[in-house]
């Protein structure tokens, strides 16, 4: 590999690609570089200044939102400090998808059109303009760039999100051979498909993986069955991102690619939420999203204590996502990071709100809590776990020669008590289980919905 190479594509390469697609993100990214070090009032000072700017262009062009503000009276100027965002009721899924023309600016540009599957299975369609694009890839750029590496270093992706496959048109195939990413669909996993992966990360020696866990993890435990060295490639890191990162996939991928694990949070439709740092922080991009933590009710909680996760991204003003339910439980962190920067933390991600089960009494746990059951046994290739009812769930199996048939009763009697002893626990044996039309792998849906006391739907339009 030239060393040269990294710099000409970070420097000049990538800049152009930008520039070209009248995105913002070079400048963007210098401002995070240095703003990362700001202390917590001087981050929170820009934050206010930015929803300030961002409301007042909500009031004056989003249709949405001028007649939002004028049924409650809100005047985006009078905010006197952050807090002054919990008087502005949230935006859900349901909310977007009922008012999607009339949440777009009436000055915005160059709007693409995007569509996420959303961890709860239903599609959700929303709209991103130039300015917020330049922000999340800034983000992003910013935190790869703590990890010791850049953009335009070799890079194996490892994704199976058919819409970007489907946009892999010739320009995207000249961006990411000129930015050296290869991308290996992850919506076979079958072990042909995973030779032929494990074959391109040797020729390509990457300095750098981004995928799913669950993919990573699976490509690292098949280079293991098959007794071939990864972690002489000189990978420096593997960026996850999309699922809840488990720990035994964390310890796969370390050991396999011998190389650290960074966890980011985000999505689409919230933006580039937070990633990890080499310290092991989660710092949330703070320049750019605010993140509330609520509870059931919606009332704001403090630092530490566990809720829905609500953004506000600041760099949405021409599709504004202003307290926006995530779905997904987090917690704050008031503690600073070692490493030194002052971008605030996120101290858990206790997993996405669809992974949460229903027991017939009413409890709602966590789907780890099924997972647990089935993950550990000798022989278990692959699982899902679906709760289809209160009354029923399926468990889809693939097993190799090392299972133990036994074990199909510890499932059973595992489930059972975890959700009731009256549940009827269906176990469908099968070669490869079926992954989600996007590509994700996902240990436990559920089509249960707890009785938790949210309600998506608050304001109902007369
Ligand atoms: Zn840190």
């Amino acid at each position: 590999m030239h060393p040269m190479y990294t710099a000409i594509a970070a420097n000049i390469l990538f800049p152009l690609h930008e520039r070209l697609k009248h995105h913002t993100t070079v400048a963007v990214h210098r401002g995070m570089e240095e703003a990362q070090w700001w202390d917590t009032k001087r981050l929170q000072a820009l934050q206010l200044e930015r929803l300030c700017a961002l409301l007042t262009q909500a009031q004056v062009h989003v249709p949405y939102y001028r007649e939002l503000f004028g049924r409650i009276g809100f005047e985006p100027l009078s905010m006197a400090s952050l807090n002054d965002l919990a008087r502005l009721p949230f935006l859900t899924k349901v909310e977007i998808r009922s008012h999607l023309e009339q949440l777009k600016a009436d000055n915005a540009t160059g709007l693409a059109r995007f569509n996420t599957g959303g961890s709860s299975g239903e599609p959700l369609i929303f709209f991103i303009g130039r300015e917020r694009v330049s922000h999340d890839v800034a983000a992003k750029w910013r935190a790869t760039r703590w990890w010791g590496v850049d953009i335009g270093d070799p890079e194996i992706v490892v994704w199976g999100s058919p819409i970007e496959l489907g946009a892999q048109d010739r320009v995207k195939q000249l961006r990411d051979k000129l930015l050296r990413t290869k991308l290996l669909p992850a919506f076979e996993m079958s072990a042909h498909k995973l030779d032929g992966f494990i074959g391109e990360i040797r020729a390509m020696r990457p300095k750098m993986l981004f995928g799913y866990p669950s993919a990573l993890a699976h490509i690292a435990r098949h280079a293991d069955e098959r007794g071939i060295a990864m972690n002489d490639l000189g990978i420096k890191v593997a960026f996850v991102t999309s699922e809840a990162l488990y720990d035994h996939q964390r310890s796969q991928i370390e050991k396999t690619f011998g190389c650290p694990v960074a966890n980011g949070y985000g999505g689409r439709d919230a933006g580039f939420i937070a990633h990890q740092c080499p310290a092991g922080g989660m710092h949330l991009t703070a320049e750019d999203i605010i993140v509330e933590i609520v509870d059931p009710q919606g009332r704001v909680l403090p630092h530490g204590e566990s809720g829905e996760i609500v953004v506000t991204h600041l760099a949405t003003g021409d599709f504004p996502f202003i307290r926006y339910r995530t779905g997904d439980v987090g917690v704050l962190d008031d503690q600073p990071c070692p490493c030194g920067r002052g971008l605030p933390l996120l101290k858990a991600i206790e997993g996405r709100s669809t992974d949460f089960v229903v027991a017939q009494d009413g409890t709602v746990m966590h789907g780890l809590a099924l997972v647990y059951v089935i993950r550990d046994l000798p022989g278990v290739r692959q699982f899902k776990i679906v709760q289809e009812s209160l009354a029923l769930t399926r468990v889809l199996l693939a097993t190799d020669s090392q299972f133990d048939e036994a074990n199909i009763g510890k499932i059973l009697s595992g489930i059972q008590q975890r959700l009731g002893s009256e549940v009827r626990v269906e176990i469908e044996r099968m070669d490869e289980v079926p992954k989600e039309k996007s590509g994700k792998y996902r240990y436990v849906v559920s089509h249960v919905v707890p009785s938790s006391g949210i309600n998506s739907d608050r304001r109902s339009t007369t």
